[in-house]
């Protein structure tokens, strides 16, 4: 058995490469910590993964001095998220009506590519390390603390890494958040999500975030260049039934929420072309054990409504180094310098979880029977005042708080 950190070990070890993992692991890095990040697979190339970086990911990425690389990597601008309705189109949030002159828009842009970024600039620091293909299966104790994690890398063989603190930032399904016994409060949801795309012809909208609402259904999508991302909104459980059809039934589906989408429909081969996405609003109560903490959505799964979650995990991580920086280098993190970091993100991440449920609510909410179809609440308030277009986007951009780097991992 290997092991990484012995005698004194790394100051901190990360479960998990995302976007909460990766900018932890280069702020922390630059602020002189010594930092292990281990990830289970090779590679960052995966499509169930988000996608959308608002204005609060890319002003930190500014402050970071990453703001010219990130814009240099191929994506869209998404200036609207709009509701199409049989009625036209109304704005569900418009990033152009935000104050300042900056960042008036969403940028969508692939996760890998904002991924390698993050893992290249953090791999010229010395004391950062990224561990993988390598799966965390559990945790170190020392007498009540959690004192490192396990893995096992890809010739199956096990590894230890010991470290003053253990960060959990490997997603809503964390293993070792579990092995901690802190145990995620799963919110009522009634919808999941099919994850599919469509061609996108030259002649379709352009830079467009399109929501067509239909009997209590939702198909969101995203303009990705030359693709649809595509997100189909159905009742919670229902997949399984509805799998028991041909896949023609998707596409007489999304026929009928929009017609001008018939001529590529057959680019959907079956259903192993449509993914499942459970969709769950969950959080823990407390976020930390001694030695231990969560962050990211191991702490709080959010629903994809907004395209809010890869930039609450990197908020979540911002936070967090500011936060430990200082302490992990003096190696005297306890639970009040934890507890800090879940207090400064708490309220953030009650509130967005909040939006995502009315999200899903008011557009979501299928005619009572024999009742006529009539407009959801939202785009009924939309189109009448449309300066409120600003609040759902002010709250997508930059969430209840804007985080900062800390000042030693800052970069011109
Ligand atoms: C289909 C879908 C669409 C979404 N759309 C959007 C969107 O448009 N915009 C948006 O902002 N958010 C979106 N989200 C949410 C967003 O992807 C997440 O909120 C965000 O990625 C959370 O970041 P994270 O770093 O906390 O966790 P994750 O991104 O889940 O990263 C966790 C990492 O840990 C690794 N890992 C897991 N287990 C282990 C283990 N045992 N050992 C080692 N490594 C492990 C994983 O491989 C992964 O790399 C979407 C989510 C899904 C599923």
């Amino acid at each position: 058995m290997d092991l990484k950190g012995t005698g004194d070990g790394v100051d901190c070890c990360i479960s998990g490469a995302g976007p909460a993992g990766l900018m932890l692991g280069l702020l922390l890095a630059r602020c002189g910590v010594r930092v292990t990040v281990v990830e289970k697979h090779v590679d960052f190339l995966r499509d169930f993964r988000g996608d959308t970086m608002q204005r609060s990911g890319m002003r930190l990425l500014d402050e970071i001095g990453l703001g010219g690389a990130f814009h240099a990597i191929p994506q869209r601008h998404m200036e609207r998220l709009s509701f199409l309705l049989d009625e036209g189109e109304v704005n569900a949030a418009d990033f152009t009506r935000l104050p300042g002159r900056k960042y008036k828009f969403a940028s969508l842009v692939p996760q890998w590519d904002f991924l390698d970024l993050l893992r290249v600039t953090a791999e010229k620091e010395p004391g950062f390390e990224l561990v993988r293909p390598a799966e965390v299966t559990g945790l170190l104790r020392e007498g009540g603390w959690v004192a490192g994690l396990r893995y096992r890398d890809e010739r199956g063989e096990e590894h230890e890494v010991r470290a003053h603190l253990t960060v959990a930032c490997d997603g809503r399904h964390s293993a070792i958040r579990d092995q901690a016994g802190l145990i995620p409060v799963d919110a009522q949801v009634d919808v999941d999500c099919w994850w599919f795309q469509l061609p996108r012809l030259d002649t379709d909208p352009e830079g467009a975030g399109l929501l067509r609402v239909k009997g209590g259904e939702v198909l969101g999508l995203l303009d990705r260049g030359d693709f649809w991302q595509c997100g189909f909104f159905i009742g919670k459980g229902r997949d399984a039934a509805h799998r028991t059809q041909d896949v023609s039934y998707l596409r007489d589906r999304i026929g009928e929420f929009l017609p001008w989408l018939t001529d590529r429909v057959a680019g959907i081969d079956g259903w192993d072309d449509v993914k499942l996405l459970d969709v769950r609003l969950s959080r823990l109560r407390r976020w930390y054990r001694d030695g231990f903490l969560c962050l990211g959505d191991a702490a709080h799964a959010m629903s994809p409504a907004g395209g809010v979650g890869v930039n609450l995990a990197l908020m979540d991580a911002a936070a967090a180094a500011r936060i430990l920086a200082e302490p992990l280098r003096e190696r005297r993190v306890g639970r009040r310098e934890l507890r800090q970091v879940q207090r400064r993100r708490r309220l953030p991440i009650l509130v967005t979880q909040q939006m995502q449920r009315v999200l899903h609510k008011i557009t979501l909410e299928p005619p009572a029977p024999g009742e006529e179809e009539k407009l959801p609440l939202m785009p009924r308030l939309m189109r009448r005042v449309p300066p409120l277009q600003v609040l759902p986007a002010a709250l997508i951009a930059t969430g209840v708080q804007q985080e900062h780097a800390p000042a030693s991992a800052r970069r011109d």
